[in-house]
């Protein structure tokens, strides 16, 4: 007998799956010369100095875009009938 699943409920949440950033990741880029500070986790601190030190060493590079990534994950509700199984 075929089952269909009209409406499930689901959760939405930070991701916390084992290896998964615990904080968001934080990254400036240059918008004159695509450089990049590269991603820090949790801090926005190394980017901004980041930033800072590239307009010292290139004066004409003033923009910077700052890149804010964090990671989701939907899980299933206690009534889902995925709930139990496994990741
Ligand atoms: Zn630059």
């Amino acid at each position: 007998m075929a089952t269909i699943i009209r409406a499930a409920e689901w959760t939405l949440g930070p991701e916390t799956a084992q290896g998964a950033p615990r904080g968001a990741l934080y990254e400036a880029e240059c918008t004159t010369c695509a450089d990049g500070s590269g991603a820090e986790e949790g801090t926005r601190v190394p980017a901004e100095v980041w930033a800072l030190k590239h307009t010292g060493e290139n004066p004409t590079h003033r923009n910077f875009r700052a890149v804010i990534t964090s990671f989701w994950a939907v899980s299933p509700a206690a009534s889902n009938p995925y709930s139990g199984e496994g990741q």
